[in-house]
């Protein structure tokens, strides 16, 4: 298995909206034996379909160091839940020795590089989501399905 892969762009069913964000060559590495669904909202204990959340004042780096809130859009502080679901996907990944991860653009959980502002606004801002971040500090390589790494 080299890859950790969000599991939304395989087609399965964990976005907050009870959909996907389905991407086709994310698909051709799960269906080829390459890379790992997983879902750390999910993992976290959220269920789907799920109110959307952003972080608030922050990223996931300022989440991690306890600065910054991981609020759903009903105003219920998911912090707790998000920090859960990276450290699940964290020791995963380190378990089956998988050193690259392909997440899910702009999510406060996958996005990497640029993420929600904590507005609901569809506006965005540079940094990474809690899970991105978390794997960055566990030496795991990330990116995001727009990059051409596949
Ligand atoms: Fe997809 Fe990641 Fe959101 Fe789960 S947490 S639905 S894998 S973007």
């Amino acid at each position: 298995m080299e890859y950790i892969i969000s599991a939304c762009l395989c087609g399965i069913n964990c976005k907050y909206s009870g959909k996907n964000n389905f991407n086709e060559k994310a698909a051709q590495l799960f269906n080829k034996g390459l890379a790992l669904p997983i879902c750390p909202e999910v993992f976290g204990g959220l269920s789907t379909p799920r109110a959307s959340a952003e972080i608030v004042n922050g990223d996931g780096m300022d989440v991690l160091k306890g600065i910054a809130k991981v609020i759903s859009k009903d105003g219920i502080d998911c912090t707790e839940a998000f920090i859960k679901g990276a450290e699940k996907t964290v020791e995963i990944a380190k378990k089956l020795n998988i050193q690259k991860a392909i997440l899910k653009a702009n999510s406060p959980s996958c996005g990497y590089g640029q993420i929600y502002d904590g507005s609901f606004s569809g506006q965005k801002r540079k940094g990474n989501g809690v899970t991105a971040q978390l794997l960055l500090r566990n030496d795991i390589e990330v990116y995001n399905e727009l990059y051409k790494i596949y």
